[in-house]
């Protein structure tokens, strides 16, 4: 049997105190990713930080209309304006596990769970995700379900998160607090490619606390959509997904983002596919040259191949829905 301290910080400061005071300390919030990765003996925190009496759990409308939702809101919001202002944001959280796990989740949790890569969590097998050096027993192994865009030989996971590619899109911020105080994370820099170094799979630093996100005012926020792909209809992770958003100017496209998921280790902004689709109507024409300029840049393994189509069909879908809606 593994033993480990657990500590139930009252507030955010005595819990970042903890978390920069013992670098083996880790946080842990529904517990529904690191409970599993503990059980499975592929993660062995030697102290934990129970962040769950933090009270991080309320969303917030600024004045402005910013958006602040906290860490540990569950993945299951009620809140009306939110499908009203983001809608792609309740969509994206609609999507995922199950009612039971929802409830239980968090935001923070979900922004930072583990790849599902099955090598990760099976700790006989090399992961240099798990164990820096060992290798990666995917690249040599199963990698269908592993990553399209900004690979390396170190690692080819994907990260599963449904909400972090709907924030992606949305362009939001993550908030951090540490030692030095609060930072505002975009979130195209949060989440970090493999490069030498999969095991840092964000830009947290050491101590530092995610409390929340933010998303400011977004037009194109409105007209947004989450469409995800996957094995079965419920309880399973996108094989590819399309967070989108677009805003119209007098039948033209103002504003155009496109973020996927299922494809990076990261949300992964699908730019050429904005540039296409800005200053055009917004018709068929515009959406199928999006649709295929969203895998430029695509670099595919030869088991994960299908995934390519797989972008094309789900982004080129997730516009004519909202174009419909
Ligand atoms: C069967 C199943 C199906 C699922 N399907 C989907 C799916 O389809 N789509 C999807 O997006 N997700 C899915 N999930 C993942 C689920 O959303 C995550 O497990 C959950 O969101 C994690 O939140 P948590 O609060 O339980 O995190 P925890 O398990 O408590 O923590 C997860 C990680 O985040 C860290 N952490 C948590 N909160 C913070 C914080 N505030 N600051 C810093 N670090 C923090 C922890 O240290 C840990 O490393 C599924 C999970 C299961 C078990
Ligand atoms: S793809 Fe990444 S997470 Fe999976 S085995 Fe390789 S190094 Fe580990």
């Amino acid at each position: 049997m593994r033993t480990f301290a657990l500590d139930r910080p009252a507030t955010v400061a005595e819990a970042v105190g903890l978390l920069a005071g013992d670098p083996a300390a880790q946080v842990i919030a529904g517990g529904t990713d690191l409970v599993t990765l503990m059980r499975d003996g592929v993660s062995a925190p030697a102290r934990l930080v129970d962040i769950s009496g933090l009270g991080l759990d309320r969303i917030e409308w600024l004045p402005d209309g910013t958006l602040r939702i906290g860490a540990l809101c569950d993945n299951a919001p009620a809140d009306q304006r939110l499908r009203t202002e983001f809608p792609v944001v309740v969509e994206a959280l609609r999507s995922g596990a199950s009612p039971q796990i929802r409830n239980m989740a968090t935001v923070g949790g979900n922004l930072l769970q583990q790849p599902r890569c099955p090598y990760f969590r099976l700790p006989e097998f090399a992961c240099n995700r798990r164990n820096p050096g060992s290798g990666c027993a995917s690249i040599a192994g199963d990698s269908a379900k592993q990553a399209i865009f900004g690979a390396s030989d170190a690692c080819v996971a994907v990260h599963p998160s449904d909400l972090a590619v709907a924030l992606q899109a949305l362009e939001a911020f993550v908030l951090a607090q540490g030692p030095a105080g609060v930072r505002r994370i975009p979130m195209d820099e949060f989440h970090r490619l493999p490069a030498t170094t999969p095991h840092i799979g964000h830009s947290l630093r050491p101590g530092e606390l995610v409390i929340g996100v933010e998303i400011p005012p977004r037009h194109h926020g409105r007209r947004s959509h989450y469409v995800k792909f996957r094995d079965r209809a419920s309880f399973a992770f996108a094989l590819v997904s399309a967070a989108v958003a677009v805003d119209l100017r007098g039948g033209k496209v103002a504003v155009a983002r496109v973020a996927l998921g299922g494809v990076a280790a990261k949300p992964w902004r699908a730019l050429d596919a904005e540039r296409v689709l800005a200053g055009r109507p917004f018709g068929q024409a515009a959406i199928d040259a999006a649709a295929a300029a969203a895998v430029n840049g695509a670099v595919p393994r030869p088991d994960n191949a299908y995934k390519v189509e797989l972008v094309r069909r789900v982004v080129r879908r997730a516009l004519t829905e909202l174009g419909e809606s």
